[in-house]
């Protein structure tokens, strides 16, 4: 999947769409299979980033386990008696929350007029080099032969969370009702009906395209391998995700004249952070790209991550 970051809106129709899809009950009321994380945050779970997991070399790097109410939030009481009747409980939550998902939604980084966020769309990346599957000692996730999809083979899972720890990303989670982990299973069910993915499909600002990576005739190929403006995200944590992000473009900071300065109002360093080195071609690339097309002349890239036809973001079958 490539995910362009200056399309995305922050909306979390992605994450309703799952949502309600797969993860609505039974124990997995915390878990977002896919969400939206404004950046820079601490995201979600709180600080995954600093939660360790991945490789090492060709060593798994210990992982810590996300906490349920620091780092996840957990369902809290109202006191909804507070609207109907006279007394001495009030509205707000007796627990203090301390995190959540979506906490710091909006929020981002700098003094105005400069201030800046963008949003970060995150679902399982179905590795080529799943940390998580190397970590499982009952071998009961598996990357599929026929499109690369991890999965969790629930018959095997025995609940032993090493495959939490050891995903970089975060993104594998534990039922504590079912007492298995649980992941996005890239919608396999949906996929082999020839339907995209559920949080693909239902984006609002056509931000998500799919396809095989190897499909030369797929957006895939062309963002990825040909154009290069499409990224992984920390690539460095070994795992070889397969979902590229197209990394955001943003306006240049004002000085304290009024004027337009040289350094964009999103800092590179932080982007390199994220999204590596190449990062700052891919940007470069894209504003190239972006002035023929407003010059009027044809640009490949823009008609691509324009996506006039819906259809065309989707390419299911492989090449
Ligand atoms: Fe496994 Fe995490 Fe990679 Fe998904 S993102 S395949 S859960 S290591
Ligand atoms: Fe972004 Fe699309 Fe998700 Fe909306 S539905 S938050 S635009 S990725």
């Amino acid at each position: 999947m490539v995910i362009d970051l200056n399309k995305c809106i922050g909306c979390q129709t992605c994450t309703l769409a799952c949502k309600s899809q797969w993860t609505d009950r039974g124990g997995r009321e915390f878990m977002y299979w896919n969400h939206v994380e404004t950046r820079p945050g601490k995201g979600y779970p709180k600080d995954w980033e600093q939660a360790g997991g991945g490789w090492e070399g060709d060593e798994l790097r210990p992982g810590r386990l996300p906490r349920l109410r620091e780092d996840y939030g957990y369902p809290v009481e109202f006191g909804y008696e507070a609207l109907f009747e006279e007394g001495e409980k009030p509205l707000r939550p007796a627990d203090e929350m301390a995190w959540g998902p979506n906490w710091d939604e909006d929020q981002g980084a700098g003094e105005f007029p400069n201030a800046y966020f963008f949003y970060l769309p995150r679902l399982c990346n179905h590795c080529s080099n799943p940390a998580c599957e190397a970590a499982c000692p009952r071998q009961a996730i598996y990357k599929r032969e026929e499109d690369g999809i991890v999965l969790i083979d629930q018959e095997r899972c025995r609940g032993y969370r090493y495959c939490v720890a050891a995903c970089p990303y975060k993104k594998i989670y534990f039922n504590p009702l079912a007492g298995k982990s649980e992941k996005c299973i890239f919608c396999y069910p949906r996929v082999e009906k020839g339907l995209a993915q559920a949080c693909a499909y239902q984006c609002v600002g056509r931000a998500r395209h799919v396809a095989y990576l190897d499909d030369k005739e797929g957006a895939l190929h062309r963002l990825v391998n040909e154009w290069k403006v499409a990224l992984p995200l920390h690539a460095e944590y070994g795992t070889q995700p397969n979902v590229y992000y197209v990394p955001p473009l943003s306006p240049p900071q004002i000085g304290p004249d009024g004027r337009p300065l040289e350094e964009p109002r999103v800092p590179d360093d932080y982007l390199v952070e994220l999204f590596g080195p190449g990062v700052g071609a891919a940007l470069e690339t894209l504003r190239e790209e972006m002035a023929k097309k407003n010059r009027g002349e044809p640009s490949e890239l823009m008609d691509l991550l324009i996506a006039y036809r819906h259809g065309d973001m989707f390419r299911l079958d492989r090449p």
